[in-house]
């Protein structure tokens, strides 16, 4: 008899589910990429008990045709790449065709969609079985609910690596916040246990910029960061960084985009590190919310599931770039708030 079978296609999900779902700030991760991929300028993000018993994500997107529903679900469907070019000039945050299929291994999962305004739509529900799925009738505006519940109730292993609600709404806040920096123009509002928490109305003007900055980031933050917009060489820099005197204690308020994804890299972390060096007591991290942009076939974003990591094809260059203009930016700020300590 032979001893090598293919895993049930649960199975195989519940594993890829590991990379892709940590914890319930990554799942509202997923599903606002989803949303953002799909259009939306709403998205209105509802939890419970820090996003264990409840996690719910609505949108104003294109919605989901019903024929394509039970699809949506399954591993590696995807509606966003179909071939090796489309994927090394990727422009949507998904592409993995790996989120739904994930969530619905580990958790009940619902998505009610309508792609018009007729107000009828479908609703698909998955409960962490053999990716069976049930199609049924459902009023919907045009977008798509996605609904998840009781993360981890069939991987009590994994459930027992959940933190108290507090630390699992941090991270899913956090998300959220990451989030609505990289998408001025769409709004947001996040509700936790039935209560209202933020509600952020999207605008891309400079002053709704600043506002949404203000919002996410605290007022402190605005009123002490300077902005900068560079360009050279086919690269762009621009955002704000907080003055040497805003510097904190933790690493918490740092967000870095490249090409509107939110990502943590060592090569970024080094440079931007580098331009404060000189005007930051030891110790002590600097504040900034920063946005590159680089032509998107010179940046490999399919380096980790998550996808907070990319691969820069001229890394030498964009660390050069990004720790001259950050360095010139500081320079400017007058001498005298250049070494001032605060606590
Ligand atoms: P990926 O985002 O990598 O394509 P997902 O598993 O996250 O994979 O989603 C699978 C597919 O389901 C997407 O390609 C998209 O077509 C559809 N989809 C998921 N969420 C939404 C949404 N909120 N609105 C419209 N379509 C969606
Ligand atoms: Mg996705």
């Amino acid at each position: 008899m032979s001893k090598i079978k293919l895993l049930s296609p649960r199975l195989a999900n519940q594993i890829a589910a590991g990379e892709v779902v940590e914890r319930p700030s990554s799942v509202v991760k997923e599903l606002l990429e989803n949303s953002l991929d799909a259009g939306a300028t709403r998205l209105d993000v509802e939890v419970e008990d820090g996003g264990v018993k409840l996690m719910r994500v609505r949108d104003n997107g294109s919605g989901i045709d019903k024929e394509d529903l039970a699809m949506a679900l399954s591993r590696h469907a995807t509606s966003k790449i179909t071939d090796l070019d489309d994927l090394e000039a990727v422009a949507t945050l998904g592409f993995r065709g790996e989120a739904l299929a994930s969530i619905s291994s580990v958790a009940r999962l619902a998505l009610t969609s309508a792609t018009d305004e007729t107000g009828s739509g479908w609703q698909v529900t998955a409960e962490g079985r053999d990716m069976e799925t049930e199609l049924a009738p459902a009023p919907h505006p045009q977008g798509a609910t996605v609904e998840v519940r009781d993360l981890f109730f069939n991987t009590p292993a994994r459930r027992k690596f959940l933190r108290t609600e507090k630390t699992e709404y941090n991270h899913l806040e956090d998300v959220v916040k990451r989030l609505a920096l990289s998408r001025y123009d769409v709004s947001f509002t996040l509700r936790h246990n039935g209560r209202a928490i933020h509600n952020w109305r999207g605008g891309a003007s400079q002053s709704e910029r600043e506002r949404r900055v203000a919002q996410v980031c605290g007022p402190a933050f605005m009123d002490n960061a300077v902005h900068l917009d560079i360009e050279r060489s086919g690269l762009r820099l621009w955002g704000w960084v907080a003055l040497p005197t805003f510097s904190r204690s933790q690493a918490d308020l740092q967000h870095f985009y490249v090409n509107g994804r939110a990502i943590r890299d060592k090569l970024v972390s080094h440079a931007v590190r580098q331009a404060y060096q000189d005007v930051l007591y030891h110790g002590r991290h600097p504040a900034f919310v920063l946005y590159l942009e680089v032509d998107p076939a010179t940046v490999d974003v399919n380096v980790h599931p998550t996808k907070h990591e990319v691969r820069f094809r001229d890394g030498r260059t964009v660390h050069n770039f990004i720790f001259s203009s950050l360095h010139h930016a500081l320079a400017e700020v007058s001498p005298e708030d250049r070494l001032a300590r605060t606590e």
